[in-house]
């Protein structure tokens, strides 16, 4: 039986070999810390698999549990570890900046706040110049439709249905899709159609969707907006590209009403595209004010806000503040991660292997009809689960084997959209080919045991 086995595990697909051998661990068990999540952490706290796992170290692309088991990481803490776990630069940018000082506050100056502002300023289009420092992504899009709000003086703010900002009161009020009671309550805030390809009800028309937007400033508004704020993917919408043609459109029409473009670039920014920089590059559009996160620091906790220097000027000396933001460790690590990103070149990076395993995911589409669709672009790609291929009928309970099936053999990968049957694949950037071979080999065989 032994023989067996083995013979069997001997055709399981290899994991890319990795030289790094983690510390020992002698903390706590997966065991003793559910217990403790049960009785001490929010019920809002959730994991994904049956059995959850106990990550303790990371390295690159790779995380490792309790027992040193490594993981390819296809999901990058929610598209958020650009650079790569633990990336040897950023430590020590971020270990450096400790020990010189770990916080002051923005009243006194440092040159880390400053430089890292005009670094981000370099790397936008425009007149796009004036950054404002935030510690998350819900944060930066508070601050955002507050700036839109008070520059325009109106209140309206339009969003997309399955759109995700945030969970502080506004930006609940602009995400439209996990019936949170804030989605009913927020004032001034519409919901316009989801320009959704695959679900969407105009398919890939963009312009026809735009329409939408047209209609609720005529019908639901004074005629006058606020702004329009969108990601130019949806991230933990299930990672829907917006149908070509969409934002040009619904600019013209926010312009008109006198309104500001938020460009929501918290999952979809600092080079996950491949293809640009920023996701909005990719729609030819030029936003007002953007908004971003995640990547920003690598996982350290850091958001940030930039817009034009005339907008900016809504903002004065006292009506807006917060302690943390710009910390100069945070700041630090957003520096070290501008150079990693330029140095090792992630952009072309992720256009290139995220190219291969986009075609090395559709090919697998021609052989399992549950996928119902692949799409994204670089390394923030979504594979879309469904029972029927014409009812599209979320395979909600199937998604979950087979992501438990692809812990076992060591892939990671996340899940999300409106049903929970999308796979969300947003790796490291540094992620390579054959980690694309083994993430698709893996997948092959967990759709084939279902
Ligand atoms: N905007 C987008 C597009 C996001 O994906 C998220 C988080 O997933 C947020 C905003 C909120 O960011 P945070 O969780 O840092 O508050």
């Amino acid at each position: 039986l032994a023989a067996a086995g083995a013979e069997a595990n001997a055709l399981l697909p290899k994991m890319p070999p990795f030289d790094y051998t983690p510390p020992p661990y002698e903390g706590p068990t997966a065991t003793d810390i559910l217990k403790k999540r049960a009785e001490f952490l929010s019920p809002s706290m959730f994991y994904f698999y049956r059995k959850p796992l106990n990550i303790v170290d990371g390295k690159m692309q790779y995380l490792f549990d309790e027992h040193g088991r490594r993981y390819l990481d296809a999901f990058a803490g929610i598209a958020t570890v650009c650079c790569g776990h633990c990336h040897p630069e950023v430590n020590e940018a971020i270990i450096e900046q400790t020990k010189r000082l770990q916080h002051s506050t923005i009243v006194y100056l440092n040159h880390t706040i400053a430089d890292f502002a005009e670094a981000l300023a370099s790397r936008l289009p425009g007149d796009l110049k004036v950054v404002f420092f935030t510690n998350s992504g819900t944060e930066a899009n508070e601050l955002a439709m507050m700036i839109a709000r008070l520059y325009t003086g109106c209140h309206d703010i339009i969003s997309l249905r399955n759109a995700y900002h945030g969970n502080a009161a506004g930006t609940m009020g602009a995400t439209a899709q996990f019936n949170w009671k804030f989605n009913v309550i927020q004032s001034g805030v519409h919901h316009a159609l989801n320009p959704d390809p695959y679900r969407g009800v105009f398919g890939s028309d963009g312009e026809k969707y735009a329409r939408d937007v047209q209609e609720i400033i005529d019908f639901g508004t004074s005629g006058q907006v606020a702004g329009f704020i969108s990601e130019a993917i949806q991230g933990v919408g299930g990672i829907v590209e917006l149908a070509p043609g969409y934002l040009p459109a619904v600019y013209k029409s926010i312009k008109k009403a006198g309104g500001l473009f938020i460009a929501d670039e918290v999952q979809s920014g600092f080079a996950r595209t491949g293809s640009h920089f920023w996701g909005f590059e990719g729609h030819d559009v030029v936003p007002d004010i953007v908004t971003m996160a995640k990547g920003i620091g690598n996982g350290i906790p850091l958001g940030a806000v930039v817009t034009t220097p005339e907008i900016a000027q809504v903002l004065t000396r006292r009506n807006y503040f917060n302690t943390f933001g710009g910390n100069p460790v945070c700041t630090a690590a957003g520096l070290a991660v501008l150079r990693v990103l330029e140095k090792e070149k992630l952009q072309d990076n992720a256009f290139v292997v995220g190219s291969y395993l986009k075609d090395r995911l559709k090919a697998l589409q021609e052989k399992h009809e549950i996928i119902g669709d692949v799409r994204g672009r670089g390394l923030m790609l979504g594979v879309e689960l469904v029972t029927d291929r014409r009812q599209k009928t979320p395979a909600k309970a199937e998604i979950l084997h087979v992501m438990d099936s692809m812990k076992e053999m060591g892939v990671l990968v996340g899940k999300g959209g409106f049903y929970g049957n999308v796979f969300r694949i947003t790796p490291p950037l540094c992620f390579t080919k054959e980690d694309s071979d083994f993430f698709v080999d893996v997948l092959d065989i967990s759709l084939s045991k279902l």
